[in-house]
């Protein structure tokens, strides 16, 4: 039922036989036990993220478990120390403090990853990738009902590509290191997004920041979830704003559920597990706060979710001026 339809029919030419059948199996539950796609996956790759720099986004229905980006607490606290560590770097005067930006403005390099020339070969037309910046910037000035933030949104350069052996585009695999080793461009600043089929019903998955440049580093969506796309649900370009979030170091709001620091920003009210539809009043802590399922960082349908709070804007402006200013 989750799992959009046409997804799953394209979806069958490019994933093994068992992992669709998992899929199917598992559709209503939303959670994967533990045999994965990743099975299928060539050796030497991980299933689960081998450090805390990738994130997803999974539809109702999809394979929460792949989510590179469910961190354990050992990576958020690694990763906030980090952050403190990266901070302190730019301060230090003796070797050039870095003076802090109050707004930016990040060029986006969009990489079309595709099979072949037609609309189910990844052809999506350009116009999706304009609607999709202009969706970006509402979203990142909060004129869609959330917090303003730092950030808008240049497209730079669309890059068309056609080759069949990065498409699907799967998590986690050689061909998306050899994909992003090839193709990605520009520096920390830049934003390289990716656009194809994806592995085992993601929406997308993206990079946190680093301290250093890595190849690896973007965002990846599935195409057709981009404005005017046909995923069902999610076809209103919030994957990419989701995404981004994670780009920009946001963690997701169901981070470290009901306990601790949770995503590390003290404005959402702390959520036990992810929220998929649009789940209205749902409140799984007893702290206090409805479950924050209208933020861009949780799993709800692109109608349901609309805001970024006005700690995420500040810890993506931090994060940005630590990690990704020149
Ligand atoms: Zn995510």
């Amino acid at each position: 039922m989750g799992l959009r339809p046409n997804l799953l029919t394209r979806r069958t030419a490019g994933v093994a036989t068992s992992t669709l059948a998992l899929l199917l199996s598992t559709a209503a539950v939303g959670v994967v036990p533990a045999a994965s796609a990743f099975s299928a996956a060539p050796a030497g790759v991980c299933a689960e993220p081998a450090d805390a720099n990738a994130d997803a986004r999974v539809a109702k229905g999809g394979q929460a478990k792949l989510d590179p980006n469910h961190l354990t607490a050992k990576q958020v606290r690694d990763r906030e120390a980090d952050l403190a560590a990266a901070q302190r770097e730019r301060a230090n005067f003796r070797t050039g403090a870095v003076a802090p930006l109050a707004t930016v403005t990040i060029p986006v390099v969009v990489h079309v990853i595709q099979e072949n020339s037609t609309r189910a070969g990844g052809n999506i037309p350009d116009s999706l990738i304009t609607q999709q910046i202009s969706v970006l910037n509402q979203a990142y000035a909060g004129s869609t009902g959330g917090a303003p933030t730092a950030f808008s949104f240049q497209l730079s350069k669309i890059n068309r590509v056609t080759n069949a052996s990065w498409y699907p585009i799967v998590q986690g695999s050689s061909a998306e290191r050899s994909m992003k080793t090839s193709l990605r461009t520009g520096g920390k600043n830049t934003l390289n997004m990716y656009l194809g089929e994806l592995s085992d019903g993601l929406l997308g998955w993206a990079t946190f920041p680093k301290r250093t440049l890595d190849k690896m580093d973007g965002v990846v969506v599935l195409n057709e979830s981009l404005p005017g796309g046909t995923a069902t649900n999610y076809n209103q370009g919030d994957t990419g704003t989701h995404e981004i979030g994670h780009w920009l170091n946001l963690y997701h709001t169901f981070q470290g559920g009901c306990s601790g620091s949770g995503d590390s920003v003290s404005d959402t009210p702390a959520e036990a597990s992810p929220a998929y539809q649009c789940p209205t009043g749902r409140d799984t802590c007893s702290a206090t706060g409805k479950d924050p399922i209208t933020n861009f960082m949780d799993y709800t349908y692109d109608s349901c979710m609309y805001q970024f709070t006005a700690g995420q804007a500040s810890r993506m402006l931090t994060a940005w001026n630590a990690y990704r200013a020149a």
